[in-house]
């Protein structure tokens, strides 16, 4: 599981040009300013990501201003993502160990973006135990992942920025979920709707097994429509055979989608050899979206050609993201 706050170590801290009161310190794959003097290389200290909201207490007050919430920022030029604090912010008593998962005893939480109304609709159930939930992990965190893989064939698809979308059938019955919940059937729903109007029940039933397919929902409505789109689209990025608790293939996964009459995200690269340095692969994320050419592109997503497994990786699988700092600035994230 994604660790908000962790004990980490200062890997590195380096001068900013023109800049005399902060410098850049890197802190696994991420880069951030601290106040010059605060923390020397190899120190621990307490990193917080982006995304994390910090709780009430005095010594979080400089995040209060936003929210408490943790964003990307810009200093001098310099790109700043997560907040270190010093060990003094654990309460007492804490086995201070490298890596140590500090969220919970910190009262840390994640920000979660407000669901708008079109896709919020009437709850079913919890999202099904049978589809792994749709998430990607943040590049920044996986050198051990990178440096395992690196040379294998990848592919890169541009990350959309729009709602979570799952569709599907088992046993018999049809389904639709957002990110975290399984949705009564409701016409007024943009996920709901979509579904009604691309068939995908009969699509799905006349597949002959069980099924699901993820993707993104985008357009009209949804996170601002940055992609200026006329309605409301549905890009998959997963086909997952439930029965067989797997993943598809990009060959399969694309072959079927194209059987059905259905978008995949945009494909940028199929023949990517994955390369470990996080750096990098940051610097591939700085693009504008394939599709919407003035719309600054939220970043990729990297996987395997063909699925694999690893300890290190949500749910098990090798994959991952890479987020373009350019639109989290933009957006104010
Ligand atoms: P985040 O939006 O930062 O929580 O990142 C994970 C989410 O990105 C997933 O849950 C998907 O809903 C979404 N997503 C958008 N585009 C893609 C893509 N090309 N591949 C995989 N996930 C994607
Ligand atoms: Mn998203």
């Amino acid at each position: 599981m994604r660790k908000l706050a962790s004990i980490q170590r200062i890997k590195n801290i380096e001068p900013i040009e023109g800049a005399d009161a902060i410098e850049k310190a890197s802190v696994l794959g991420w880069q951030l300013v601290i106040r010059k003097g605060d923390f020397a290389i190899d120190d621990l200290c307490v990193y917080c990501e982006i995304d994390s909201v910090m709780p009430d207490k005095p010594e979080f007050e400089f995040v209060r201003a936003k929210s408490n919430r943790i964003k990307t920022i810009r200093l001098r030029g310099q790109i700043s993502q997560g907040i270190c604090f010093p060990l003094n912010v654990l309460p007492e008593g804490i086995q201070v160990e490298e890596d140590l998962d500090v969220t919970d005893i910190l009262g840390v939480t994640k920000f979660e973006p407000p669901i708008p109304a079109n896709l919020a609709g009437e709850v079913k159930g919890m999202f099904p135990s049978f589809i792994p939930k749709t998430d990607e992990t943040r590049v920044q965190v996986l050198q051990k992942v990178l440096d395992k893989y690196e040379g294998i064939a990848c592919y890169v698809t541009e990350k959309l920025d729009g709602s979570s979308a799952t569709f599907y059938f088992k046993d018999g019955e049809f389904g639709v979920c957002s990110r975290n919940l399984d949705l009564l059937f409701d016409e007024s729903n943009s996920m709901w709707k979509f579904a009604v109007e691309n068939k995908l029940e009969e699509k799905l039933k006349q597949l002959g097994s069980n099924i699901a397919l993820q993707g993104e929902i985008i357009g009209e409505g949804i996170q601002k429509n940055k992609y200026k789109l006329k309605g409301q689209h549905v890009h998959f990025f997963n086909v997952f055979a439930i029965d067989s608790y797997s993943y598809l293939s990009l060959k399969e996964a694309k072959q079927l989608l194209n059987d059905l009459e259905l978008k995949m995200v945009p494909v940028l690269e199929e023949g990517y050899m994955l390369e470990s340095d996080i750096e990098k692969l940051i610097a591939k994320s700085k693009m504008r979206s394939v599709l919407h050419a003035d719309t600054i592109a939220e970043g990729i997503v990297i996987r395997p050609v063909e699925e694999m497994t690893d300890k290190y990786s949500l749910q098990g699988r090798v994959s991952f993201k890479a987020i373009n700092p350019d639109f989290l600035i933009k957006y104010d994230e």
